[in-house]
C-alpha cells in the first residue's frame, strides 16, 4: 500500500471489451468515466453495441454447449480458477489504484475488501470447483426396484450484472461462483465504475481460461435489458438497487430465467441494554461510513436503550469528529466522495427533508479539505421515529440515524421494521445474548460484537426486500447448479 499511496497513480486502463477471448473495441457510444474525488474524466471507453452484446452471449453459449468448461472434470476447472486467482492477485496494486480512482473508495478499503478479499473469494470458489456433490440415494425396493443418484448440473449462461460500489468483490463473488459451478458468463459492470472490471480481463486472458467463459461488456440500461431478456441467457445474477431489481425480475419472467438478486439494505446496529459503547463508538460509526456510506450492508440505524440515548449521542459527537472525510489516497481517510453529484445532492436532500420534518443533527464530522470532489461529511440524525423516511429508506451515503428503544421487544420490532433484511449488528456484554437475539432477527447476516474477519466460505444475502439467493462458499456455488435426479431400474 505504501507504494500505491506514494504514487497515487491511475493504472494503465484497458479500453476494450472482452468477447470470446478477444479484446474488442466497443462499437457503441463513448462513455466518460469520472473520478468522483476530482470531478475529472478518468478514462473514456466505447460501450458495447447490442450486436456485440449478442456476440458475447453467443460466445458464452458456445463455450457452455461445447462442454469444454461445463463438463470439464472439477479438478481441472479448479486448477484453472486457481491460476485465474493468481493472475487477479498479480494485478492487486493496479486494481486497487483503479478502485480508488473510479469509485473513490479510501485506499485502505480499496486494497482490502475491494481486492484482497476478492482474491480470497476466488480461491475459495476454485477449491469448491473440485467438489463432487453427487448424492447416491441408494436402492428403492418399491413396485419397480431401482437405483437413484442426485447430480448437480451447471445452469448455463449467466449474466452477471454488478453495482458500482464494490465492483471487484461483487464480480468475484458472482462470476467466481458461476465459473466454479461450470457456467459461462457475460459480465456487465456498472457504467459508473466499469474500468476495473475491464482491467480484470487481463487476468482472464493470462490465466488461459477457454474462450467465451468470461465475457465483459460495458453499457447502460439497454445492454442490461438485452442481457436480462435474451433467450440464450439462463440465469441473471444481479447486484444493485431494489428499483432495477424489480425490472430484472419482470424482464426475467418471460423466459422463466433463474435469478439471484442482491439488493439494498437499511441495516440496524442494536446496542443491547447495559452495553457500554464507549470503547467502540468510533467503530460502530465507521462501519456504515466506510466507502462514504455506499455499502449495501451499512448498519446505518443505531438502536439504543432510551435511557442510554444521551450518553451515546455524546460518544457519537466525539467519534464523528475523528472521522476523516476527503482524499481517498490518504490512509487516514474513512469517508471518500459519493459517486456522482446528483447522488450526493439526493442524499443531502433526504437529510434536509428529515430536518424540516423535525429531526435534529446529533453529530457531524468535519468537512473535506479537498478542492473538488463530491464529498459529504458524515452526519448522525436523531429525533425521529422508526417509521420516518430517513429511518426506512436506503440513503447510500454517510448518514446514520439514532433510534431509542423501550425494551428488547421494541428493539427487535424496530430492527425488523423495514422493507429490508440484509445484515444486523448486535453489541452486548455476553455473546450468548446476541446469539439468542439473532434467532429473532429477519436478516441474512447477524454480526455479534463486530463478528470477525471476512469469511469467503460463509453465506451472504438478504431476507425480504434485500433480495434472494446467497453469495460465497458452497451456498454461492449452489445458486448456479440445477438439481437432477437420475434413476434406473435394477
Ligand atoms: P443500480 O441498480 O442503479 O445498477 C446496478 C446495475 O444494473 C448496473 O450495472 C446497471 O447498469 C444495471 N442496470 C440498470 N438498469 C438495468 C436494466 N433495466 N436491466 C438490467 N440491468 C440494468 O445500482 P447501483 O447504483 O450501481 O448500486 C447501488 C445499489 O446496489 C444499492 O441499492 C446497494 O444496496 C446495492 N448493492 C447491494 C449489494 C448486496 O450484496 N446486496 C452489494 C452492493 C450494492
Amino acid at each position: 500500500m505504501t507504494n500505491l499511496v506514494a504514487e497515487r497513480r491511475a493504472p494503465e486502463w484497458v479500453s476494450d471489451l472482452h468477447i470470446d477471448g478477444q479484446a474488442e473495441p466497443g462499437q457503441g457510444k463513448i462513455l466518460d468515466v469520472l473520478n468522483p474525488a476530482t470531478e475529472r474524466v478518468l478514462h473514456s471507453v466505447a460501450q458495447a453495441s447490442l450486436d456485440q452484446v449478442d456476440a458475447a452471449i453467443a460466445a458464452a453459449r458456445r463455450a457452455f454447449d461445447r462442454g469444454y468448461w461445463s463438463t470439464m472434470p472439477g479438478e481441472e476447472r479448479s486448477k484453472l480458477l486457481h491460476t485465474f486467482a493468481d493472475e487477479f492477485e498479480r494485478l492487486h496494486d493496479e486494481l486497487s489504484a483503479g478502485i480508488v480512482c473510479e469509485v473513490g473508495s479510501p485506499v485502505t478499503l480499496a486494497t482490502s475488501l475491494q481486492t484482497a478479499v476478492a482474491v480470497s473469494v476466488l480461491r475459495t470458489y476454485a477449491d469448491l470447483a473440485a467438489r463432487d456433490r453427487t448424492v447416491d440415494l441408494g436402492q428403492d425396493s418399491g413396485t419397480i426396484a431401482s437405483q437413484s443418484v442426485v447430480a448437480y448440473r451447471p445452469m448455463g449462461v449467466v449474466a452477471v450484472i454488478t453495482a458500482y460500489n464494490l465492483p471487484l468483490l461483487i464480480l468475484a463473488r458472482a462470476m467466481g461462483a458461476a465459473l466454479a459451478a461450470g457456467c459461462t458468463t457475460v459480465v456487465l459492470p456498472s457504467p459508473k465504475a466499469p474500468l476495473t472490471s475491464l482491467l480484470m480481463t487481463r487476468a482472464a486472458a493470462a490465466a488461459g481460461l477457454p474462450d467465451g467463459v468470461i465475457n465483459v461488456v460495458v453499457g447502460g440500461q439497454d445492454v442490461g435489458q438485452r442481457l436480462g431478456t435474451h433467450p440464450d441467457v439462463d440465469k441473471v445474477a444481479f447486484t444493485g438497487s431494489v428499483t432495477v431489481g424489480r425490472h430484472i425480475m419482470a424482464q426475467a419472467s418471460n423466459g422463466l430465467k433463474r435469478l439471484s438478486l442482491e439488493l439494498g439494505g437499511k441495516s440496524p446496529s442494536i446496542l443491547m441494554p447495559g452495553f457500554d459503547a464507549a470503547p467502540i463508538a468510533y467503530e460502530i460509526h465507521a462501519r456504515y461510513l466506510r466507502n462514504g456510506g455506499q455499502g449495501c450492508a451499512a448498519p446505518a440505524r443505531i438502536l439504543v436503550p432510551q435511557d442510554y440515548y444521551d450518553e451515546f449521542a455524546e460518544l457519537s459527537r466525539v467519534a464523528l469528529s475523528e472521522i476523516k472525510t476527503g482524499d481517498p489516497w490518504d490512509p487516514g481517510t474513512t469517508v471518500g466522495p459519493l459517486i456522482r453529484p446528483e447522488h450526493r445532492d439526493g442524499v443531502r436532500r433526504q437529510v434536509q427533508d428529515a430536518l424540516q420534518d423535525g429531526a435534529s443533527v446529533v453529530a457531524e464530522g468535519p468537512s473535506s479539505d479537498q478542492p473538488a470532489g463530491w464529498f459529504m461529511s458524515p452526519v448522525l440524525i436523531g429525533g425521529v421515529g422508526p417509521a420516518a423516511p430517513i429511518a426506512q429508506e436506503e440513503l447510500f451515503g454517510p448518514v446514520g440515524v439514532l433510534l431509542p428503544y423501550r425494551d428488547l421487544d421494541d428493539a427487535i420490532e424496530q430492527a425488523n421494521g423495514t422493507a429490508f433484511g440484509l445484515s444486523a449488528n448486535v453489541y452486548c456484554d455476553n455473546s450468548q445474548d446476541g446469539i439468542e437475539l439473532a434467532a429473532k432477527l429477519k436478516s441474512g447476516t447477524v454480526a455479534i460484537n463486530g463478528g470477525g474477519a471476512f469469511r469467503p466460505d460463509a453465506p451472504f444475502g438478504g431476507f425480504k426486500g434485500s433480495g434472494f439467493g446467497r453469495e460465497y462458499g458452497e451456498w454461492g456455488v449452489r445458486e448456479f447448479l440445477e438439481v437432477q435426479h437420475v434413476q434406473w431400474p435394477l
